[in-house]
């Protein structure tokens, strides 16, 4: 600001994180469906600092409008209050259609809702283990899950039919268990229950006996491989997911520990060592799930980076800079 001429100089002007000038060939027009949410904003995050032109639609049911609010006023940035289930006209050269509540207690206060606004996505999986691209899924089509996994069924059909009706190029990917920064801390995930609880001193709560297993995936290695799959020529559906797998009560001893290293390196004095409790099982919760990620190294040259420690260290941060400053 020049108070003599009463003007604001435009070339230091800069409120928004360093984005990449890209030449107008290179700089693509991107859709992200679902872009306020936690996938959907760190995805959004990248394609903006990579230099592209990002329009993100939300209905803000389950995303907030905080996650991508740093970009607002950018000129490469747009963003759309909209419901996916209702038609939108816009000219892009490629959409993520991130759309779907993906907790249970949100996909399953709008049962009929969540279905039609089919993402792709993996299923439900008990007969297969590690799941690689060629399993079809194990639904039981009228429990409390069947909204979501069907729903992530039907779109990949759907994905197929226009790429077959309408020549559509088409990407899937079928996205593994992933955690990080931005998770809702109630919306009853695993990855956030077991880090709050813990941090809050209170007990962490496993469901079932705790043998049950996933494989969790830092949310920075979902975007690079997302990206890579959409600038890449495979149509086939792709597994995303880190490989690594544990059973829920080792991961909750997992997080516990990380919790309390954290707190020593902070000097946090804790009145007594949190509990892990026994809660009933919730219907149709899957016994194991871990990805085969062959396909994604062979085709895309991805794999993922962050190691579950490395991950969590950084979501407990997160985590507790919220609770310091009141919001958790
Ligand atoms: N789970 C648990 N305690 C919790 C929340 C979840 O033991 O406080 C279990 C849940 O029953 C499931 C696993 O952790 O076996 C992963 O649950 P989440 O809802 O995070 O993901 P999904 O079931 O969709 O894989």
């Amino acid at each position: 600001y020049h108070p003599d001429t009463n003007s604001i100089s435009y070339t230091t002007l800069s409120r928004f994180p360093p984005v990449k000038l890209l030449p107008p060939s290179a700089r693509k027009r991107i859709l992200v469906t679902g872009g306020a949410g936690f996938v959907g904003s760190h995805l959004v995050d990248r394609l903006m600092l990579l230099g592209h032109e990002v329009t993100v639609i939300d209905n803000f049911f389950t995303g907030s409008k905080t996650t991508v609010s740093h970009w607002i006023g950018h000129p490469n940035f747009e963003m759309v209050r909209h419901d996916v289930v209702e038609p939108f006209m816009i000219e892009c050269d490629q959409i993520y259609h991130l759309a779907c509540p993906a907790s249970p207690p949100h996909y399953q206060f709008n049962a009929p809702g969540s279905l039609s606004v089919a993402r792709p996505r993996c299923t439900a999986t008990q007969k297969s283990t590690p799941q690689t691209e060629d399993y079809w899924g194990h639904v039981n089509p009228i429990g409390p899950r069947a909204c979501y996994d069907e729903g992530k069924r039907v779109a990949e059909t759907l994905t197929y039919g226009f790429q077959r009706q309408d020549g559509v190029d088409v990407r899937v990917a079928r996205i593994f268990n992933t955690y990080g920064p931005r998770m809702n801390p109630y919306d009853g995930r695993v990855v956030s229950n077991f880090i709050v609880q813990a941090l809050k001193g209170e007990d962490m709560t496993v469901y079932g006996d705790g043998t049950q297993t996933r494989s969790f995936q830092y949310i920075h290695d979902l975007v690079d491989g997302m990206i890579a799959l959409m600038n890449s020529d495979e149509s086939r559906p792709v597994n995303i997911g880190n490989g690594d797998e544990f059973t829920i009560g080792d991961f909750a001893k997992l997080v516990r520990e990380i919790v309390e290293k954290v707190q020593d390196e902070d000097g946090v004095k804790r009145k007594r060592r949190v509990e892990i409790v026994y809660e009933p099982i919730p219907t149709d919760d899957p016994q194991k799930r871990r990805p085969d990620t062959t396909r994604a190294k062979e085709s895309l040259q991805w794999q993922p980076r962050w190691t579950v420690r490395m991950g969590l260290e950084e979501m407990v941060r997160y985590y507790k800079a919220k609770m310091a400053e009141g919001s958790l």
